[in-house]
């Protein structure tokens, strides 16, 4: 048979509009986004589908509707960007729930630990992104969801920074912005962040946590600079309206990398 007849690999995949509404209803991203964009969106989640391979792992069966909902959370990071930010690594693996690789990681003594923390996702340079769906489908259900917790935008806006190498919270900005302007609005903010966790770890024992549960974004953004610009995307799509008080020039930087106001749209909901 001649090449040309068959489909393409990277061809899209279409999404029946039936599934699509449903699986895309509850995602507090979707608020206020407009018929035309929403249409936009869909068609950028089955070029996905057609460039990206699904496995699961432990027998679990990735179906389609998991697919498209994994697919049109990736979409929206670059609904203004375009697919091509997501080049270079074609796979995307998930887990029935929370993963525990063993690792060996370094501490800053140069001492190396065996860990095997428990994981809601990971995105290798070069490599696959890992899910946990468990994880993935608690961003979508009302009742069970924490608001700006979200580790399909989360793990890919990792690989959006790490079209600059290592995800370091610096990924390559467009022409028109200042990469000054981007280390203004994030290294003062991820310092205060910071401390503002140290403050309220302190705080733990006679609050019971209040004052964790109380921040802003999540605090697991305190981590390093590249989780904080992790963090940051997921509570720019799932919670503007916390992070763009708290962190106004962060907010503005991330409107101008991604090209979009979520809160401008939570307005028009
Ligand atoms: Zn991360």
């Amino acid at each position: 048979m001649p090449g040309w007849f068959k489909p393409h690999r990277t061809d899209p995949k279409p999404i029946d509009t039936a599934l699509w509404r449903e699986a895309t209803a509850p995602w507090l991203f979707m608020r206020g986004l407009e018929a035309v964009d929403a249409e936009r969106l869909r068609v950028l989640a089955e070029g996905f589908l057609g460039r990206k391979q699904f496995s699961g792992t432990h027998g679990l069966a990735v179906s389609q509707r998991m697919q498209v909902e994994i697919a049109a959370q990736a979409a929206i990071l670059v609904l203004e960007l375009g697919l091509e930010w997501y080049d270079g690594w074609s796979e995307v693996i998930v887990y029935p729930s929370q993963f525990a690789p063993e690792r060996e990681i370094m501490d800053e003594a140069g001492v190396v630990h065996l860990t095997n923390d428990p994981m809601a996702g990971e995105a290798w340079l070069g490599g696959p992104v890992i899910l946990s769906y468990e994880d993935v489908a608690m961003a979508g259900d009302e009742e069970m969801r924490v608001a700006g917790y979200n580790v399909v935008i989360h793990e890919f806006a990792h690989k959006l920074d790490m079209r600059g190498g290592d995800p370091n919270g610096s990924p390559p900005l467009h022409a028109g912005m200042s990469a000054a302007a981007w280390k203004g609005a994030f290294a003062p903010a991820y310092e205060d962040f910071c401390s503002r966790v140290d403050a309220a770890e302190d705080l733990f024992e006679q609050d019971d946590g209040e004052a964790l549960d109380a921040l802003p974004i999540d605090p697991y953004a305190a981590t390093s600079a590249g989780e904080f610009f992790a963090v940051a995307s997921e509570a720019f799509f799932e919670t503007p309206e916390l992070l763009e008080p708290a962190y106004r020039a962060v907010y503005e930087q991330l409107r101008l990398f991604y090209r979009q106001d979520p809160l401008a749209r939570l307005a028009r909901a």
